[in-house]
């Protein structure tokens, strides 16, 4: 619910800055088509970027692993978020929609996209290998995303990106080295599902254990492709 609060006030938002022809994209006048195909890559770069500093720096770690804290990793993953991540994306994504002049339209169709990305990417899919690697070459797919979660440390560091795969493989973050069904999900600090369930869950960020820094290491690219 929450989460599709905060997408309709910065759809509002970006109603707001195309009427004022605030930004960056309002200078250009783009083609329709070609703004929503801008709108979409350039507001996917900033859900990496943001998604790398909530892995850097520990402050925002400490409401990120709450999303990490899940056990088994399904669809419904995608929207579990704590209260304090969704509050700090959105005023993050608002500061981005305004700089770069984001239409409705354009805002609309990447949230949507986001979203299936997001949903398909956690999902409890696993595809064809003929198919799986060819998909990853442009999007992230369920075998690249659950190594995002698995409970080591160098292995949860890579694999940032929400839709697009290419910015993990420029940013040097891609890593393929374990298999889709060797994973091991979650956090070692919450190895059992009491230690995760709602009561607790809201309380992650304010947990004495989140004063373990995230970065200690990186996964070499390379292995399963
Ligand atoms: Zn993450």
């Amino acid at each position: 619910m929450t989460y599709f609060l905060s997408s309709l006030v910065l759809l509002f938002l970006s109603s707001y800055v195309t009427t004022a022809e605030w930004g960056l994209l309002s200078h250009f006048h783009l083609d329709p088509v070609f703004h929503i195909i801008v709108s979409v890559i350039a507001l996917d770069l900033i859900a990496y970027s943001i998604h790398r500093l909530y892995h850097r720096v520990p402050f925002l770690w400490r409401f990120h692993r709450a999303h990490h804290s899940d056990l088994d990793i399904d669809a419904t993953t995608s929207l579990r978020f704590h209260l304090g991540e969704v509050l700090i994306t959105v005023g993050i994504k608002a500061l981005a929609v305004a700089l770069l002049g984001i239409s409705p339209v354009g805002f609309l169709i990447s949230e949507t996209v986001t979203l299936g990305a997001g949903l398909f990417s956690h999902g409890n899919v696993k595809l064809p290998k003929n198919l799986e690697p060819r998909l990853r070459l442009a999007i992230v797919t369920p075998a690249m995303h659950w190594i995002h979660h698995s409970c080591r440390p160098a292995e949860h560091n890579t694999n940032l990106g929400a839709v697009f795969s290419g910015w993990d493989r420029l940013f040097g973050t891609y890593f393929m080295g374990v298999q889709q069904n060797q994973i091991k999900f979650g956090l070692d600090e919450y190895p059992a599902p009491e230690d995760v369930n709602i009561f607790r869950f809201y309380r992650i960020p304010f947990d004495p254990a989140c004063r373990w820094i995230p970065i200690k290491g990186h996964a070499s690219s390379g292995g399963v492709t």
